[in-house]
Order: structure tokens, then sequence, then C-alpha cells
């Protein structure tokens, strides 16, 4: 409006110039009336121009101020150019660029906390997921979605009921949604593979912006005692409940295994004691089976005392380099008359000229010949056995194959277990502790090696290990 007022203003003293200036005076006194009249005329318009350049910068400013207010509220907070005013203007676009700044900083930090934060729940091996308070999931870690066999699936925002089937885990979620702290419980999941899991569950008391009875709207305040939500974090127990049978089987397995000989030597030497001593028939006998138990509790000491160092990391290895061949012919100069003894065949199938291995000479030997010793304690009269050596990506594979009873599937990863045996009472009588490949399986490991086997039932087994060259 101002505006307009100003151009007609404008005009009307232009064209008023332009009479004045166009008409010739008719005397001296209208010579001076129109030099004032033209004067006044030229200061106004000058005025007028002077106030619409001034009112123009103004409201240019204004805009600016305007346009950087709504940057602010966009999320860019890049500064406005300093001013060359100094006037009320000026101080408060200083002032606007002062909070732009801390509110940008405020910004940065928050949002690095938030990266951070969402970072490490990625990382972690826990499942973690929180709920609101309508059982809803609003977020949730990668590991979260394994441990549920759902990766892939998207599980934000479905309801707790849909993505859990367990009732127990159900069942604690609502009561840490009730407001119930510290709940703590172990659950297993799964009927063919069992999995077992440390599941800890916790309320959520957000802060947020809703006024309470006792808060401001202004102020945040807690909602309310009602928990806003839920955490639940997931621990996989599952190798841990394994070590602990594993580690439980074990003492069971060591008692049972030193009762057996130690009530053969009490029963034998009592019976001697009570008189048996005077018949010497039978008193040779007993002392017999007293020195064959007493051996055997002697070698399952043994046994137990290396496997002991061997997961205490206290072997010492001495690492020098070990030809194929000289290992081969080694050990199967002991099992040729072992094996001889039991008309089984013995076969080597080792081209000359293999690389060296690198490893402990003497704890190679002991793998070797306790995988021979199997071969022919597990082979009936008639059968064979072969040894076979091979290099493959910077390692040599040693194989020791018979065609023994072999071993059925669900047997062989176990196979590699402390006592683990097939048939316990076949094993015991031949004298075997049940440790030898469990002691094989971690010098070969110690060795940066790895041992596995092939077998079929009535077919026979093949025994393979796996040890770094030597260059
Ligand atoms: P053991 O002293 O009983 O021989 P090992 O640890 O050497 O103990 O072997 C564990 C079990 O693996 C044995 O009891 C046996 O059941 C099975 N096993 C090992 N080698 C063979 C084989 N060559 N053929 C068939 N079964 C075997």
């Amino acid at each position: 409006m101002w505006k307009l007022g100003r151009i007609y203003l404008g005009l009307l003293l232009g064209v008023l110039l332009v009479a004045l200036l166009s008409s010739p005076p008719d005397s001296a006194a209208e010579h001076l009336q129109r030099r004032i009249a033209i004067a006044l005329c030229v200061a106004l318009l000058l005025a007028i121009i002077a106030t619409a350049a001034f009112s123009r910068t103004l409201s240019d400013r204004i805009i600016t101020l305007k346009n950087f207010a709504s940057r602010l509220a966009s999320g860019d907070f890049r500064p406005l150019p300093a001013e060359r005013a100094n006037d009320e203007l000026a101080s408060l676009s200083e002032a606007l660029n002062r909070a732009a700044a801390q509110l940008d900083s405020t910004f940065q930090s928050l949002s690095g906390d938030r990266h951070r934060s969402s970072a490490i729940l990625r990382s972690m091996v826990e499942g973690v997921a929180v709920m609101d308070a309508n059982e809803q999931i609003i977020f949730s870690n990668g590991a979260f979605s394994d441990i549920l066999n759902l990766s892939g699936e998207a599980i934000e925002g479905r309801p707790v009921i849909e993505i859990l089937r367990n009732s127990e885990l159900l069942t604690m979620i609502r009561r840490a949604l009730n407001g119930e702290e510290g709940l703590s419980t172990d659950i297993v999941t799964g009927i063919v593979q069992q999995r077992s899991f440390a599941v800890t569950a916790a309320p959520v008391r957000a802060l947020d912006g809703v006024p309470t009875e006792r808060g401001s709207s202004s102020t945040p305040a807690l909602a309310s005692d009602k928990p806003s939500g839920a955490i639940v974090v997931l621990h996989d127990i599952t190798e841990l409940r394994r070590l602990e049978r594993v580690r439980q089987d074990f003492v069971a397995n060591v008692s049972h295994e030193f009762k057996t000989p130690l009530t053969a030597i009490q029963g034998f030497a009592e019976t001697l004691l009570a008189g048996a001593v005077d018949d010497p028939q039978n008193s040779r006998r007993f002392l017999e089976i007293i020195r064959e138990h007493s051996t055997r509790l002697a070698r399952l000491t043994d046994d137990l005392l290396k496997l002991a160092r061997i997961e205490a990391g206290k072997l010492e290895l001495q690492f020098f380099p070990v030809g194929i061949t000289e290992l081969v012919e080694n050990c199967s100069e002991t099992t040729l008359l072992k094996a001889s003894r039991k008309q089984i065949a013995l076969e080597i199938e080792v081209p000359p000229g293999l690389p060296a291995m690198l490893g402990d000479s003497a704890l190679l030997h002991e793998v070797l010949q306790n995988l021979l010793d199997n071969a022919v304690q597990y082979t009936s009269p008639g059968g064979h056995i072969c040894i076979t050596a091979s290099v493959r990506d910077h390692e040599a594979v040693l194989c020791v194959s018979d065609t023994g009873i072999g071993i059925p599937l669900a047997d062989q990863q176990r196979i590699f277990e402390r006592f683990y045996r097939v048939d316990a009472a076949r094993s015991r009588e031949a004298g075997g502790t049940g440790l030898g490949l469990s002691i094989a399986r971690h010098i070969v490991e110690a060795h940066g090696g790895r041992i596995w086997v092939d077998s079929e039932v009535g077919a026979g087994s093949r025994f393979s290990f796996s040890i770094p060259l030597a260059a």
C-alpha cells in the first residue's frame, strides 16, 4: 500500500516538475517561486527514492532472516553471512547464527551418540529387542533375528506374539511391561536341534514431553509409573551348556574308568589275601589280572595327564620339518607286527619326493600310530589297512583306511570327544582308554591342521589329518 502511494506521489511530483520546467516564468517573482517549487519537487523526489531504497534493503534483510529460520527448522544449520550494518536486525541475525551453531553441535553430538549406540547394538552377539507398551517391536538387532531364525524378515513394527512363540519368553516380556524389574531365566528352544538362551527382560521408562499431573508440558517429566516399553536380551548359552555337560560327563567317565580296574585289583588282592595266595596256579592268574588292570590304570593316568597338559596349553611343541615318508615308515614298522598277528595286510601308498611338514615329530608320530592301532584294533582278521599321503593347498594330508567294522554316522563327530566310544565294552576289552582320538585331535589342531573321518558301517573307515607344510 505504502509502496504504491510512494509510486503515485513520485509520478505526481515528476509531472509537476516537467510542467514547472516547460512553462516560462512571466516575472522575476514568478521565476523565484518556480525555482523554489522545482527545488521542493526535486527534494521530495530524492526523499521518496531514498526511503524506497532503505525500505527495500530492510525488507530484503527480514526475508533473509525468515528464510534462515525456515532453513533451521528443516535441519540446515549453515550460518548467515556476517552483517555489515550495526542495528537491531544485525544483532538478531548474530543471535540466530549463534543459536544455529549451538543446535548444529547438539544435533551432531546426538546423531553421533545414536550412531555409536546403534553400531554397538548391531555388533552385539546378544539378541536385543525393544517393545512398546502395545507389545509391538520397535527395535531389534541382527543377532535377535539370527537367534530366532528370522534373518531377512522385517521384525520392527510387528507384534511380539507374532515373532516369539515361546510362552515363557512372552510371559517374561509382559511382566517387564507391567513394571517388574530384574527378570531373568534360561529357556530352551527347538526340538531336533535344541538351543539354550539366558534371557533378561527389563521395563523401559523413557523420558518424554507428555505432561503429567506433576509436570508441565514444557518440562519433560516421567510420563507415568507404568513403563512405556520393555527391553529383552537373549544370550546364546548353547555352547556353555554343552561344555558343562561335557565336563559332567568327563567327571563321571573318569570315575567309571578308574573304578573298574580298581575294583578288580581290590577284589583279586583280597582273594589272594584270603588264602588263594597258597594256590600256586590261581595265584599266578590273579596276579596277572592285577598287573593287567594296573597297566590299564597307568595308561589311563598317562593319557589323562597328556590331555590335561594339552588342554591347559602346556604342551610344548618342538616345530621342525618332518619328512612324511620317514614318519609313515617309522609307524608302519610297529604296526606291521600287530597287523600280521591278526592276518591283516598293511599297504603304504606314499609318493616319493613329498615336501616336509612343519611339526613336532614325536607328537605327529603319536597321532599316526594311534590311527594305525585303532585300524588294527577294529579290523577283523583277513582285513586290509592302507596308509596314503598327498599334498594340497600348502598342507600334507595323511590317511589311514581300513576295511574294519566302520562307525555309524551319528557317532562319527563324537568319537573325537574324550571317552566317547562306539562300543565301550569292546574298546575296554582291547585295553582302549577312549582318549586316543581326543588326544590326536588336540595335537593336530595345535599344529594348525584338522582331523576327520569318513566311514561306513561294515565297509570300513578312513581317518585323515592335515598338517601345514614346512615351506
Ligand atoms: P579307544 O581307546 O577306545 O580306541 P579312541 O579315542 O582311539 O579310543 O577311539 C574312540 C572310538 O572310536 C573307539 O572306541 C571306537 O569306537 C571308534 N573308532 C576309532 N577308530 C576306529 C576304526 N578305525 N574303526 C572303527 N571304529 C573306530
